[in-house]
């Protein structure tokens, strides 16, 4: 597979196209102001993105999407901002895509079609203040009381959980002890407002300040017990499986990131004039520029890559096993490949590449966070071991 198709390649025209138009102008005052832009996700939704992975029956595509059309969404949102393509990345892979796998009919009925409309967004909280890498470290219960859950605990750093729109998030918390003397852990579904479910103030980050993340607080939280995810106990494998598909995901919106990089800094190298002649003369300069063009062509690669594999597990050509390595592969590098185009990028543009004027420095600051989130890069480099067959 060396080119997309026809249609995803048509597809990514008009995303950007609409990031261009609708994000663009607006998005060095929304991260100066650590803004969400509640309006732009029905927008997002108008345009199917939302849906892209989703059968009609709920709104969705059907058959006219598949997982490389999303990639291809959030690498051309990620080119003009992390945190809109972080919102539609999570939108999809933590909101949407769980309750689609795992939700009964009714849960499915009445929740993905105003997810896929843009009406709401979901939110999905797997990492505790003390469980992110290990996060079968979870503390967070879930107790039964006749026809109701009743949770205690806390959740860090969750994406889309605190927005106008939230409808629900979905947490895993331990539910009982499996025979072995393991935690037994569930997925539960809590709606937004539910008493007992404290959403924190937002966090003061780094980067990402147009994306919504915050800590979450279960303070005797009831909910029905038909608020289950999928089986009872199976939450982490089911959370584990969600991750695979996340990963293919943050993949591309680094490559949106370095591409962006890639162009910013190619164009100043052009144009900044010093010593009387373009900067970009400079084999200082050029090579760093050429080092970036095959970091980015080699992050798109890994990434199709692994959308293509998605696509055919799908259509039953090709195994779980295949595709958890691809995406493995494609988020470790692409991710280090990302943080290295910004730096690059940001040196090429001297000291404007530290002023907020220049889109550089906010790709700099947004760039880190995609080496730590859903599975750090020490994470990802362990999980290719063990698809090398090394021990555990
Ligand atoms: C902006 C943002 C948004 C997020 N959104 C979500 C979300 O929507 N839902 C959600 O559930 N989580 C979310 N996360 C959490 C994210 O997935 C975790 O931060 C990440 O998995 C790392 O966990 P941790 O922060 O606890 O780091 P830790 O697990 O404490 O790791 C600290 C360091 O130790 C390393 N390390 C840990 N164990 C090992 C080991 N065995 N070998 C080698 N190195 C190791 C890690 O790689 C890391 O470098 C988000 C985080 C951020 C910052």
């Amino acid at each position: 597979m060396f080119e997309l198709s026809q249609d995803h390649e048509d597809f990514r025209a008009v995303v950007r196209d609409f990031a261009e138009k609708e994000v663009a102008p607006n998005i060095a005052k929304w991260d100066a102001a650590s803004y969400f832009p509640t309006d732009l996700v029905p927008k997002m939704g108008d345009l199917g993105l939302f849906g892209l992975v989703v059968p009609e029956e709920y709104g969705g595509a059907g058959d006219s999407g598949d997982f490389t059309s999303l990639c291809v969404a959030i690498e051309e949102l990620g080119r003009v901002d992390q945190s809109i393509g972080i919102t539609l990345s999570a939108g999809v892979g933590l909101g949407i895509n769980p309750i689609l796998t795992y939700g009964t009919e009714e849960q499915k009925q009445r929740f993905l079609p105003d997810l896929v409309a843009g009406r709401t967004l979901a939110g999905f909280g797997l990492t505790e203040p003390e469980a992110g890498s290990d996060a079968a470290a979870s503390r967070t219960r879930a107790v039964r009381d006749g026809d109701e859950w009743v949770i205690d605990g806390a959740k860090a750093f969750i994406t889309n959980s605190g927005t106008e729109i939230t409808s629900v998030v979905t947490v895993t918390a331990r539910t009982g002890t499996n025979a072995d003397g393991s935690p037994e852990i569930s997925a539960i579904m809590v709606p937004a407002g539910t008493p007992g479910f404290i959403v924190e103030p937002a966090y003061h980050k780094l980067g990402w300040h147009v994306s919504d993340t915050h800590g979450l607080t279960f303070e005797g939280c009831r909910v029905p017990v038909d608020n289950l995810l999928g089986e009872p106990g199976q939450g982490f494998k089911q959370f584990l499986k969600t991750l695979d598909d996340g990963r293919i995901a943050i993949s591309a919106l680094a490559v949106g990131c370095a591409q962006a990089c890639l162009e910013l800094a190619t164009d100043y190298a052009k144009t900044r004039i010093a010593f009387g002649r373009p900067i970009g003369v400079n084999q200082g300069i050029s090579f760093q520029l050429a080092d970036l063009a095959v970091m980015v062509e080699g992050a798109r690669l890994m990434t199709y890559k692994a959308a293509w594999l998605k696509d055919e597990l799908h259509a039953g050509r090709r195994s779980v096993a295949e595709v958890k390595h691809a995406a493995s592969i494609a988020k470790l590098y692409s991710t280090e490949a990302a943080v290295s185009a910004t730096r690059i990028a940001t040196q090429v543009f001297g000291g404007n590449g530290f002023m907020e004027e220049y889109p550089v420095a906010r790709f700099y600051r947004d760039a880190k966070i995609l080496e730590i989130g859903e599975g750090t890069s020490e994470v990802q480099r362990m999980l290719i071991a063990r698809g090398l067959g090394l021990p555990a």
